[in-house]
């Protein structure tokens, strides 16, 4: 089997040129999860600044935070993490700040952060910038090279690669080789199969490498990007945005009772649309009951992806009208999709 991963992976699992997260070849490493790849970064980012301040936003998903923060308690010389509304940020990046850590897009309501505009302000101040791409890579055309000094993502959301799949963190070459990574593993090693007693780094992206990749999940991760072989990321945006507009169009008309959670400008959502209800979960659970499968989010949030290679107008319209029907007949009352299951 030929082996492959993201575009820029630095093997054993590169396929060199898909534009998935627009990484140069050799600088994407994939493996382990995106919890580990934010505390790779994060260390990896800190140790380029004496400045002491990691600025992030309360909208960042929590391991992304609890991280920094374990790394801010670990490391104890100092550190930050300092964390406001997502529309402040761009008041708050001064030249206190070492890091900006943020994830492109909220999970919850799908607003998306400007981060070509981010990006520059933070070189202009002597800022490290951290993008977590989780609800990026798939989602839209990215281009993390331009704008990013560290990227991280997982690849089981919109690359489907199964719950589980392998995270990947992607590094440019002259960032990459200033570091000496936080968790120094053996397939990390310059040359790991020499087995030497001392740690040298290997070349560029390969250093965030750590241990053993999931084989396994590298073999799905494999095939679900052969979906990808040949698609362009503006014709992926410009469907979602149309399938997009269509759901909230159709949701407002059908179901008065939902408020739309994401922003309403295309520019600022990325390829989810959100809902608010106080009955939320009990609306998702009746959801699913019926085949429409979307995420409850706590606390009053309705969450669907718009997979444009996977879904057309029929099941959004399809989806519009179950909703309706829930709403309705107001058969999210039912007990048993009251019931709150551990996984939402
Ligand atoms: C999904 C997601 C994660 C999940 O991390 P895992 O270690 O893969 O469980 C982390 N951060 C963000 C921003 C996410 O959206």
């Amino acid at each position: 089997m030929e082996q492959r991963g993201l575009d820029g992976d630095a093997g054993p699992f590169g396929r060199p040129h898909r534009p998935l997260i627009g990484a140069a070849p050799g600088t994407v490493s994939t493996g382990d999860t995106l919890s580990i790849k934010v505390h790779q970064a994060l260390s990896a980012a800190l140790s380029l600044t004496d400045r002491k301040v990691i600025l992030s936003d309360t909208g960042n998903f929590p391991t992304d935070l609890y991280i920094a923060q374990g790394i801010v308690d670990a490391l104890d010389r100092g550190l930050e993490l300092r964390c406001v509304a997502p529309e402040e940020i761009e008041a708050h990046m001064t030249d206190e700040i070492a890091v900006l850590m943020l994830t492109e897009v909220d999970y919850r309501t799908g607003r998306r952060h400007d981060m070509a505009h981010l990006s520059r302000i933070a070189r202009e101040q002597g800022i490290v910038t951290l993008w977590d791409l989780a609800h990026s890579a798939g989602a839209f055309p990215v281009d993390s090279a331009a704008h990013a000094d560290f990227a991280v993502g997982c690849t089981y959301k919109y690359l489907n690669s199964g719950p589980g799949g392998p995270a990947f963190i992607a590094v440019p070459d002259a960032v990459a080789d200033r570091i000496d990574p936080a968790l120094p593993g053996w397939l990390g090693h310059a040359a790991p199969f020499d087995f030497d007693r001392d740690y040298r780094p290997a070349q560029a992206a390969r250093r965030f490498r750590i241990g053993t990749p999931p084989i396994l999940q590298m073999a799905a991760l494999d095939a679900a990007l052969d979906a990808w072989d040949g698609v362009s990321m503006q014709d992926v945006r410009s469907r979602s945005l149309a399938l997009s507009q269509r759901l909230i169009a159709g949701v407002e008309a059908d179901c008065p009772s939902l408020t739309l959670a994401s922003p309403r400008e295309d520019a600022h959502r990325g390829s989810q649309v959100s809902f608010r209800h106080p009955q939320a979960y009990a609306i998702c659970q009746a959801l699913i009951a019926h085949d429409v499968i979307g995420d409850f989010r706590a606390p009053d949030i309705l969450r669907f992806g718009i997979t444009p290679l996977y879904i057309g107008e029929a099941e959004i319209d399809a989806a519009i009208a179950t909703m309706a029907r829930i709403m309705q007949d107001r058969l999210y009352e039912d007990p048993r999709f009251q019931t709150r299951q551990a996984v939402t």
